[in-house]
């Protein structure tokens, strides 16, 4: 090719060092964006959350203009090379949903990740009940609550749950719950998100796995790809081949979020645009 492919990618979802277990600066971000050829990047850092719940993992509700000044500083220094905006992950769980509608118009956000983190020990201490099975339920049940708030463009890991116990996720035991959470979503518009993280976690596989990722494509439910980025060496990760199992399973658009309205991208275009895509696995 005569010309460098041109960026048309964003990542969707990465955090910052606020959170107590991210490290780099916004900054470094965003350049691994812009040496990995996407266009843009808008962090998603998890968000403030009342009554010091999950405090460790998480920025403290007083830090919150903080972050919107770190990344409103690195959309500055990388003005004309990387868009880089303002995103949240926020968590779900029953009852927070006037925190986080407070939280998400103090100042303008551009995607708006909804986490059910059933890894935090607030939420385990309050819905566990010594069955793993039945925590899945829950985990669906949260899933599909979440959407239907309207608080959130898109779902993030949506089978998180699984790495809880990967040796009690049996897909043919969850499944019906499964399809009856996606029923629910698939009726808000609201996205999920093909998060490649997963890959690293206790069930080595990116969120969701191909299975319910089948459900959601026939559902017609879009979907957003995030790399959740945790550290800058990270960004962009595994989009190629998460691009791929898309194409595989028959997709020929992937979304994306700006001012919290959803853009689509075919994804021939977008494998085209990463600059070594053609040499990854
Ligand atoms: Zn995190
Ligand atoms: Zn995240």
């Amino acid at each position: 090719m005569s010309s460098a492919a041109t960026p048309l990618l964003y990542e969707s979802h990465c955090h910052t060092p606020l959170c107590k277990h991210a490290r780099g600066e916004p900054v470094e971000y965003a350049a691994a964006a812009l040496a990995r050829g996407f266009k843009g990047i808008i962090f998603t850092c998890h968000c403030p959350l009342p009554d010091g719940i999950s405090h460790a993992v998480r920025m403290a509700p007083e830090e919150y203009e903080t972050y919107v000044a770190a990344v409103a500083h690195a959309r500055e220094q990388f003005a004309g090379r990387v868009d880089v905006r303002l995103g949240l992950e926020s968590d779900f769980y029953p009852g927070v949903e006037p925190w986080l509608e407070e939280l998400h118009a103090r100042v303008p956000l551009h995607h708006v990740l909804g986490s059910v983190h059933t890894q935090v020990p607030d939420y385990r201490a309050r819905y566990f009940r010594g069955n793993w099975f039945d925590y899945q339920q829950t985990y669906f049940e949260h899933l599909a609550q979440s959407a239907e708030t309207g608080l959130f463009d898109t779902l993030a890991h949506p089978d998180l749950v699984k790495n809880e116990a990967p040796h009690e996720w049996i897909f043919s035991r969850i499944e019906s719950h499964i399809l009856r959470s996606l029923d629910r979503i698939a009726k808000t518009g609201v996205a999920m998100e093909l998060n490649t993280s997963g890959v690293n976690k206790a069930l080595p596989e990116m969120n969701p796995g191909d299975r319910m990722l089948g459900f959601i494509r026939e559902r017609g439910i879009p979907i957003v790809i995030g790399a959740d980025a945790h550290r800058p060496d990270r960004v962009g990760d595994g989009y190629a081949a998460a691009l791929r199992r898309l194409e595989t399973l028959g997709l020929l658009e992937v979304s994306y979020f700006l001012d919290r309205k959803r853009h689509s991208l075919s994804i021939a275009d977008a494998l085209a645009s990463l600059p070594r895509a053609a040499s990854l696995p």
